[in-house]
């Protein structure tokens, strides 16, 4: 599937619509979470135009893979959750309930999170 120019991460990135930023680089923009499941959930997006983790690891740069990684781990530490323990995820795709169609990872922390999936949903 084609990138999406129009969706709402690829308009922050543009200065479109705003965001409560947290960090930016040469490659990676993060920011709170709109609508926030824990206390701390931040969104770290690539500034390249990728719509998925699919599309990120088969055509980003090393450098752009790198600094992700990179600043998931910076912004646990800077954000105060990197001691008692976070979780980072990429929604990908139907299966992944992906909703913005831009590559990005949460970052999530500030409270016990509970078990990974629920074991009832299969
Ligand atoms: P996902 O289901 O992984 O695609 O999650 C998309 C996330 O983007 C959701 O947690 C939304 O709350 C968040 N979101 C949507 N629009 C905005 C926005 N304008 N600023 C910040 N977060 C947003």
């Amino acid at each position: 599937m084609a990138y999406d120019p129009d969706n709402i991460f690829a308009k922050i990135l543009r200065g479109e619509i705003p965001c409560n930023k947290v960090h930016e680089d040469e490659h990676v923009l993060a920011f709170h979470d709109i609508n926030p499941l824990a206390p701390v959930h931040v969104l770290v997006i690539p500034k390249g135009a990728y719509e998925s983790m699919n599309d990120f690891t088969a055509k980003a740069s090393d450098a752009e893979i790198a600094a992700m990684f990179r600043a998931v781990g910076a912004l646990a530490r800077d954000l105060g959750i990197a001691a008692e323990g976070y979780r980072f995820l990429s929604n990908c795709g139907g299966h992944g309930h992906q909703e913005v169609p831009h590559f990005h990872v949460h970052l999530f922390g500030g409270r016990p999170l509970g078990r990974m999936l629920s074991r009832s949903a299969g």
